[in-house]
């Protein structure tokens, strides 16, 4: 039986046509920077992006992280959500490899950072503190979009402050779906913007970090010390380029499969539902019912983490009518208690 793993939009697998596109790429040594597929993936979503250009990394904490150093020296700060992957999630390498110290700021309920806060953290000249250096913003984050107006305020205000500025573009194009514009434009202001190929892009591996020549060259030399320089990686870059022809627009698919999930969910006494944007799809499940709507769920072939705030996350390999039966599963369950 197939299952519906709602986890994350990571565990999609390559499909025929992808698998093939891996199979017949021409590859070289790409430490020697002589992988064609790799170069071209690289240049293709740099040039689309707006960046002079790309470098691919094995994934999008490696992406993040080399970015990170690349933008800071020992000593610098850079100005971060509290919510953010590379603060929370990614074992603190800012800090532990990268000798860069994190100044976490709250995120507001719809993701961003306010502009004033920024302001106000940004340390003076001053021996006492750690030199400012960067702020990273995360777009989409939690599955909300970064309005481009907001993205521009603070693309000015690095710019007044002489800060670098970096996205956390992991789901970058849900958010540029959703808001109906390109890539491009959700990038516009920033200094760089990792890429995650392997979230809804549905590649198996990979992220592509974007910038000037001179970043992307500084990145080259911390991916290599992070043991992150791939040889023959075109197998894998091909599946990044047929992401990026043919699983860029079917976003809007996995946005209405979860806001049709988030609606059917909702009708559940007992559910509570937050707003959906894009894919992601928070639920709040009374704690004490979580394990057994966790395991009746499982019989039912559906794999998802039921917790208090339960993450749903609709991708490719979940169909419009695998969000109905996740829908009926769940109403079997709540009903069933009565
Ligand atoms: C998944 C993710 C990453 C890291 O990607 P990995 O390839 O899993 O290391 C970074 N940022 C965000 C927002 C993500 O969702």
């Amino acid at each position: 039986m197939k299952t519906i793993d709602l986890r994350s939009d990571t565990v999609t697998a390559p499909g025929p046509a992808m698998r093939a596109a891996m199979c017949d790429a021409a590859v070289g040594d790409d430490v020697y920077g002589e992988d064609p597929t790799v170069n071209r993936l690289q240049q293709t979503l740099a040039e689309s992006l707006g960046f002079e250009a790309g470098l691919f990394f094995s994934s999008g904490t490696q992406s993040n992280l080399a970015a990170l150093i690349s933008h800071c020296q020992r000593g610098d700060e850079y100005i971060v959500g509290q919510e953010a992957h590379t603060y929370r999630y990614e074992g603190g390498g800012a800090a532990v490899l990268g000798s860069i110290q994190p100044q976490p700021l709250a995120n507001q309920p719809d993701g961003s950072l306010e502009p004033a806060d920024i302001e106000a953290t940004i340390k003076p000249d001053d021996i006492h503190f750690a030199r400012t250096r960067l702020i990273a913003l995360e777009n989409t984050i939690g599955g909300k979009v970064l309005p481009l107006a907001y993205t521009a305020e603070v693309a000015a205000l690095a710019k007044r402050r002489g800060l670098g500025l970096h996205l956390d573009g992991a789901r970058m194009f849900n958010a540029a779906v959703k808001l109906g514009v390109t890539g491009r434009e959700v990038c516009a202001g920033f200094d760089s913007v990792s890429v995650c190929l392997s979230k809804g892009l549905g590649a198996p591996v990979g992220s592509v970090l974007c910038g000037s020549r001179d970043l992307i060259q500084r990145a080259t030399r911390w991916r290599k010390m992070l043991g992150g320089g791939m040889r023959q990686a075109g197998v894998l870059a091909a599946a990044g380029l047929y992401a990026l022809e043919h699983h860029v627009e079917r976003l809007a698919d996995d946005h209405a499969n979860a806001a049709a999930l988030a609606a059917g969910l909702g009708e559940i006494d007992g559910l509570r539902v937050e707003p959906v944007q894009t894919n992601i799809v928070y639920v709040h499940v009374p704690a004490q019912r979580c394990a057994a709507l966790q395991a009746h769920l499982k019989q039912r072939g559906i794999v998802a983490g039921i917790g208090p705030r339960t993450r749903l996350v609709t991708h490719l390999d979940v169909s419009a009518k695998e969000v109905a039966e996740v829908i009926t599963a769940c109403k079997d369950f709540f009903r069933n208690l009565q």
